[in-house]
């Protein structure tokens, strides 16, 4: 522990967010610099705690207080090494986690946490300008051949895990670019592409072969990749999107989200696209079904297109600014969240129902109905709601996004190699290994939506599995058993 009495002496400090008006002219990151200096004091707000509550948050076990220590004596490599062991991709998780670490920090019980992201953030850029993250080529290679269906971040860490304990491994991709969801889902403005993109040319360096429009099913036969490979990963994501089967659903101008975010990452990435299949929120009444994440980057994105107004709507009740007995310290606090995007302007609405998509008579959204509902505990025990009498009104609309979620997997796939689901229709797995002899799977596929943090986590964990498998044991780092328990409702 550097300094005893840094969170005494310190308070909490992040770097500036650039002003709202400026950034929403482009889609650049939003932070501005922030001396090394005051990292370093932020780092010694760690209390180095007898039981570090951060590391038992941290779905990859990151071993927090000794990182920061390391910050705090400005011993940079030696930090790097420490984070690298426990995550392959801390440039990402510094830049768009939610940071379950932060919620359990014990520092946090009655002041602001340690600032734990911005430190990893910081750890990994200091190392990629000193030139301490270098492409690491396995001395010796075991000729195993193992395949990975899907390049998200869980893919991307399987990958890396495999290739560093010696088998030639192939990441398969349907998408023209590498990243998944890093790549074309999550805006620039949260992750700037040249961040995914400086991570998979060391990855190449490395000896890892990417191949990009190859959808395994479509053009590419299951049978012959389980012929040509020892093992397969299946980290395909869970991209089949939940869709809102009420009337008007068929009017033009109604979205899933992720179409209009893919479109705008690859406008940034300079694509030219067909004028015709453009969704833009330019000059139109934007409402964006759905509170989360998803949503809240569509809220960015509209207003950066020029939207004319965007309404956000979600089903569940307006969450509390404080923790309340349900989900006291160390938990996830089920708190209100007000992201960045929020920040920039528009309106937020909770406990609504969407009804009815209602058309200008030619086809074209321009209204959705709406009414108000409240929450309550029926006989059974359970959560439902009902309309508040007389709540029913319009507004207008000529943009819906549809952002309610992702259901699974998508079946094809998993019907091609006949992998049985769980029963949330996620791929079944039994510490990673599939129905199907030497077939894998990890990330959103086998857990369902989550987090980038829980994806690297799976990849790395199904590495250790397929190691296993290959060579009858495995010397891959594995995450300690107790760092799951805090950030696993994630
Ligand atoms: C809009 C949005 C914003 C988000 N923001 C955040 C955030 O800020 N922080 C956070 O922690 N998490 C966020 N998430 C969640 C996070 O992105 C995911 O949990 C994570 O990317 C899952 O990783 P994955 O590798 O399992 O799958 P994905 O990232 O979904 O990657 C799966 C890949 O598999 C490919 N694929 C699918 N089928 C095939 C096939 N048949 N052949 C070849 N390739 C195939 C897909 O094209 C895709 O590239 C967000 C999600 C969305 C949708
Ligand atoms: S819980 Fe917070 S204060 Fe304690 S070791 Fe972890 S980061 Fe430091």
């Amino acid at each position: 522990m550097g300094k005893v009495d840094g969170f005494l002496k310190y308070d909490r400090e992040l770097p500036k967010s650039r002003d709202p008006k400026e950034r929403l002219g482009d889609f650049k990151e939003i932070y501005e610099e922030f001396p090394e200096e005051r990292t370093r004091e932020q780092a010694a707000r760690c209390m180095d705690c007898g039981i570090p509550f951060c590391h038992n948050g941290c779905p990859l076990g990151n071993i927090i207080p000794e990182f920061n220590d390391a910050v705090y004596q400005e011993k940079w490599d030696e930090a790097i090494s420490i984070l690298l062991s426990t995550n392959n991709f801390p440039e990402f998780t510094g830049r768009i986690c939610p940071a379950p670490c932060e919620a359990s920090c014990v520092l946090g019980i009655n002041k602001p946490p340690v600032a734990i992201e911005h430190i990893e953030k910081t750890i990994a850029e200091k190392a990629f300008e000193l030139g301490h993250i270098k492409a690491h080529i396995p001395k010796h290679r075991t000729e195993k051949k193992v395949a990975v269906i899907g390049s998200g971040p869980a893919g991307l860490a399987c990958a890396q895990q495999l290739n560093k304990a010696g088998h030639w491994v192939t990441v398969l991709e349907r998408d023209d670019r590498i990243g998944g969801l890093l790549r074309y889902g999550i805006p620039d403005f949260k992750l700037e592409k040249w961040v995914v993109e400086r991570r998979v040319e060391l990855m190449v360096s490395e000896g890892i072969r990417f191949k990009v429009n190859a959808n395994v099913g479509v053009n590419i036969n299951p049978k012959e990749l389980m012929e040509d490979f020892d093992a397969i990963v299946i980290c395909a994501g869970a991209t089949a999107p939940r869709d809102l089967p009420i009337p008007g659903r068929k009017a033009s101008g109604i979205h899933f989200a992720m179409d209009f975010l893919t479109q705008q990452n690859k406008l940034v990435s300079g694509d030219k696209l067909d004028v015709d299949q453009l969704i833009s929120a330019k000059d139109k009444h934007v409402v964006v079904i759905g509170g989360g994440d998803t949503g809240s980057d569509c809220i960015g994105t509209s207003h950066r297109q020029g939207a004319t107004s965007v309404t956000q709507l979600e089903l569940l009740p307006k969450p509390l600014n404080q923790r309340t007995h349900q989900d006291p310290w160390p938990l996830w606090p089920m708190t209100l969240r007000t992201s960045s995007s929020h920040e920039e302007g528009g309106d937020r609405e909770w406990s609504i129902l969407t009804k009815e998509f209602c058309n200008n008579g030619q086809g074209e959204v321009k209204k959705i109905k709406l009414a108000h509902i409240e929450w309550y505990t029926d006989g059974g025990g359970r959560r439902a709601f009902r309309e508040v009498p007389g709540s029913v009104h319009e507004i207008d609309c000529d943009l819906a996004l549809l952002a309610i979620g992702f259901q699974s997997p998508e079946k094809g796939l998993l019907d091609q190699f006949g992998l049985a689901p769980d029963g949330r229709g996620n791929v079944y797995t039994n510490e990673y290994q599939t129905n199907i002899d030497k077939i894998f799977a990890a990330g959103d596929a086998r857990r369902g939506q989550s987090l980038v943090v829980w994806a690297i986590s799976e990849g790395r964990e199904a590495a250790v599995a397929v190691d296993k498998f290959l060579m009858g044991e495995s010397h891959l780092e594995r995450k300690e058993e107790s760092s799951v328990a805090l950030g696993s409702q994630l």
